[in-house]
């Protein structure tokens, strides 16, 4: 079986001064993760592996760059799944290794230095509207895997748990179908199951395009969300979706990567 390793930075506006860095951020995180895949590693150590790098990464806001958002840094939310034998895995709420560390000790001072109205004002100001991170891998295997991290919305409510930790919403896997993340507006994300709704299109005979595309068309039509995702199917088919402005994604198979932001935006190189 070929690897396949996809990542997603969010969907979101993008400003233009950004963009190369985000390019160069989501290609350095999928060839990450591709190569625990070329080198026998499994889906779920290779969407971590990828996840992680883009946690580290100021660019992104997901992870130990949460503290953007001042909300997030309670509820840094993480969670992988594995499909083998059918069981998911799930630390939502939680956050991982050092990131949970880093956020509890944030928050304390957070909350000691600023007053609540001005934190939020700030944040207004310098946050990003790219908030979550996720990939997705087949391995060698047949094994697929998905990662989602989050730092939440911006402003968000203390205490809200958005889609991301949800099994279903934020992401899903089944070595009988492929594996999924998803990013956007959570609460529309869980009003329609996005992750698990793409995957029953794909049960019922749609491709990985169609799938996303129903999926996404129903959570804009139906209740009225934008958002993305990434997919990959148990044979290596694979796409990159948003109803947002942008997403940035990049995509690893058969030695090259394949990445981009916009809306008919693609670049394929090959990878060292
Ligand atoms: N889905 C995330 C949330 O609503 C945000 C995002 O994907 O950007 O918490």
């Amino acid at each position: 079986m070929n690897p396949v390793l996809v990542v997603h930075g969010g969907a979101g506006p993008v400003s233009e001064d950004v963009k190369e860095r985000l390019r160069q951020g989501i290609v350095r995180a999928a060839t990450v993760g591709y190569c625990i895949l070329r080198e026998g590693g499994s889906a779920v150590d290779a969407v971590e592996g990828a996840v992680v790098t883009l946690e580290d990464n100021p660019e992104f806001n997901a992870g130990k760059c949460a503290f953007r958002l001042m909300s997030a840094i309670q509820h840094i939310e993480e969670e992988k799944s594995r499909a083998e034998k059918k069981e998911s895995k799930d630390s939502g709420g939680k956050g991982g290794t050092f990131n949970s560390v880093l956020g509890s000790k944030l928050h304390c001072w957070l909350w000691a230095s600023f007053s609540f109205s001005a934190c939020r004002f700030f944040l207004f100001i310098f946050s990003r509207n790219l908030e979550t991170v996720g990939a997705v891998a087949l391995d060698c295997k047949g094994n697929v895997a998905y990662a989602t991290s989050t730092g939440g919305l911006v402003n968000k409510m203390v205490g809200r748990v958005g889609d991301s930790p949800c099994v279903g919403s934020g992401g899903y896997a089944d070595n009988d179908i492929g594996a999924i993340s998803t990013t956007g507006h959570g609460e529309s994300i869980l009003k329609v199951n996005l992750a698990r709704l793409t995957l029953y299109h794909m049960e019922q005979g749609k491709t990985v395009e169609e799938a996303a595309d129903l999926s996404l068309g129903y959570m804009k039509s139906r209740v009225k969300g934008l958002g993305g995702l990434i997919l990959v199917s148990k044979t290596g088919d694979w796409v990159a979706k948003w109803t947002t402005t942008s997403m940035p994604w990049a995509a690893t198979k058969d030695g090259k990567v394949h990445f981009g932001i916009d809306p008919g935006e693609t670049t394929i190189k090959d990878l060292a």
